[in-house]
């Protein structure tokens, strides 16, 4: 999960157009505080998210964590946690299936 809310971003000629939608009265080279979830998909700023297995806190860039948390909703520091988180999936999918048998 997310934990920061907030983060400053300078806007530049490559994210002017996507940041003229949602600020206004923004200027190139200026900074600007907005939220989280108001970066831009692709953006490489990294920011202070929490481990949904293990819930170690680290800096990632918001690119990669949208990549393993858009896949099932979850977020995972290594590939050791994704291991856990696909077990743990494959166990939810068994005791839903199971309850729908009975
Ligand atoms: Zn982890």
């Amino acid at each position: 999960m997310i934990i920061q809310e907030k983060i400053k971003i300078i806007i530049n000629s490559s994210n002017y157009k996507y940041y003229i939608q949602i600020l206004e009265n923004i200027r190139k080279g200026n900074e600007y505080e907005i939220n989280i979830n108001q970066l831009h998909n692709g953006s490489h700023s990294p920011i202070l998210v929490e481990c949904d297995i293990c819930h170690k806190q680290l800096m990632k860039p918001y690119r990669q964590y949208l990549e393993s948390f858009n896949k099932k909703g979850i977020y995972c520091c290594s590939p050791i946690c994704a291991q856990i988180k696909n077990k743990k999936l494959i166990l939810k999918n068994m005791v839903v299936k199971m309850f729908f048998s009975i």
